[in-house]
């Protein structure tokens, strides 16, 4: 990514990170050479295999696994689908022959869709599902874990860092809980692999991905161990490879370059961790005395990389377009596609409206200290011009010879609010003001019609239409509702 001043400044390495120049390099020496497929038994097969095995070593050192415990999958997604269902599905099987009770699952409303997904799916085959609900700091207590856990109890599922907020649980204590009753713990490390700590007591099966940590996307893996490796069943079948838990051609240069950068992760992981804490401390710092501003999750429980800050008072959208220098995300990456508010910050206790004012900042190699500079300076410029237009500002006092008319319109809750206050002098407006909570489109539009207001009577207020208002702003049809809050809002000021 690039350094330069001006250049925008990418802060969602939680989403993914840069490729580590020295894996691309890699990468690309291990793409021109003649290599066969590493499950050949011929030299340049074995060539191959040799530079898998290498890599295999690397990437179980970056957890303080045994190479032989690391399968390779194509993401973490697969790896998370094939911890989750393929433990699901023996379990399944053997309880048909045995005709034993619904084995459970129990995973936290705040994990990754890639774990969410596959144990939503396994309901309806048989599985009892629970989902539990962490505490408002987004961290599971191991008592309520404990309290969940039944004698059918197969499988947890849960992060180790949250990827929208970077609470670190406290895996640890979650293992001790699960291996005292005899339960597989599956951990999600793709966000902390690298960064925090894991140790693999307690627990069954690891996963973590190339992507986060200077390395290829489309390469993770699945770390089982030695006394889960017979209670898990591949998922992706055909030639037996990978020790019979993943079938398909081992991708060499993508496990060569996720080689490299966990060793490089490893070599690092002490003095960067502390390096990427006070930037995110910097941060933080930075932008905590903003009027609204709310750290979501532990304060001390997380990720060096990751700040997840909620500004309320100013609307999401508004506040994101207004920050196009930083390359940054509202939520996951996968929830940003969708107009939705964060289910993981919802299910810490935001509302709606709150949910959807936050932005994920999340930190990586390249991030530096006159970055994070820039970036307090954008956030701050941005919050402040959203601020002044916002509700929280005080009402305005009636200038000489003239009185006060306030109209106001929509709600917060459903994301547009404005009120309109206007001096006027007899009948005829002599200043107006606006303050807004909506998106750029409706804070362009009110702007728009303010200017308009100067010189008008209250007998015909509104400059013009909600549709030529849409059409000046450039906004697009769906916005025409947004557009009829304004007219409203006049309307409200004219009458009032
Ligand atoms: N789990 C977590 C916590 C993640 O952040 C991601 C990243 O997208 C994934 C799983 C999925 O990983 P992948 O992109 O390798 O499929």
């Amino acid at each position: 990514m690039s350094t330069e001043a001006g250049a925008p400044i990418y802060l969602d390495h939680a989403a993914t990170a840069p490729v580590d120049p020295r894996v691309a390099q890699r990468m690309a020496e291990v793409l021109a050479m003649p290599l066969g497929n590493a499950a050949s038994t011929h030299a340049p097969g074995q060539q191959a295999s040799a530079l898998v095995e290498a890599a295999r070593a690397q990437v179980a050192a970056l957890i303080g696994a045994a190479p032989e415990h690391i399968v390779f999958t194509s993401g973490a997604t697969e790896a998370n689908n094939l911890a989750i269902t393929g433990t699901a599905r023996l379990a399944l099987a053997r309880r048909s022959k045995l005709r034993s009770p619904a084995p459970q699952v129990i995973t936290l409303a705040t994990e990754h869709k890639s774990v969410l997904e596959p144990v939503r799916a396994l309901e309806s085959q048989g599985v009892t599902v629970s989902i539990l609900k962490p505490s408002g700091d987004g961290l599971l207590d191991p008592a309520a874990l404990e309290a969940a856990i039944r004698p059918e109890t197969l499988l947890v599922s849960l992060l180790q860092v949250n990827n929208e907020t970077g609470v670190a649980q406290d895996v640890a204590a979650l293992a001790a809980v699960c291996a005292r009753h005899g339960v597989a713990l599956h951990v999600d490390a793709c966000q902390g692999a690298g960064k925090l700590p894991l140790s693999l007591e307690g627990v069954a099966m690891v996963s973590f991905t190339a992507h986060k940590l200077g390395g290829p996307q489309g390469i993770a893996a699945l770390y089982v161990s030695p006394a889960h490796r017979g209670r898990i069943a591949a998922q992706m079948l055909g030639g037996g490879h990978e020790r019979g838990l993943r079938a398909g051609t081992l991708a060499v240069h993508q496990i060569a370059g996720f080689g490299l950068a966990a060793q490089l992760a490893k070599e690092a992981m002490a003095a960067e961790s502390a390096r990427l804490t006070a930037l995110r401390e910097r941060l933080w710092q930075g932008l905590n005395d903003l009027p609204g501003v709310l750290l979501n999750g532990h304060p001390t429980a997380r990720a060096p990389h990751i700040l997840n800050l909620t500004f309320a008072g100013v609307e999401g959208e508004s506040l994101f377009s207004a920050l196009p220098e930083l390359v940054l995300s509202t939520g996951s990456a996968c929830n940003s596609r969708s107009a939705e508010p964060s289910f993981v910050l919802r299910a810490l206790g935001r509302d709606t409206e709150l949910a959807q004012s936050s932005l994920r900042f999340s930190l990586g190699r390249d991030t530096t200290e006159s970055q994070i500079n820039r970036a307090i300076a954008a956030v701050r410029r941005a919050h402040a011009a959203l601020w002044s237009l916002s509700p929280e500002r005080p009402a305005a006092t009636p200038l000489s010879g003239c009185s006060l008319r306030i109209g106001e319109a929509g709600a917060q809750r459903i994301g547009t609010w404005i009120r309109f206050t206007l001096q006027v002098e007899g009948r005829l407006v002599r200043e107006a003001q606006v303050q807004v909570y909506g998106c750029p489109h409706t804070i362009a539009a009110c702007n728009h019609v303010r200017q308009l207001l100067p010189g008008r009577s209250l007998d015909a207020l509104a400059p013009g239409s909600p549709e030529q208002w849409r059409q000046f702003v450039n906004a697009p049809v769906e916005k025409l509702g947004r557009m009829l809050i304004i007219e409203d809002a006049l309307a409200a000021a004219a009458g009032a």
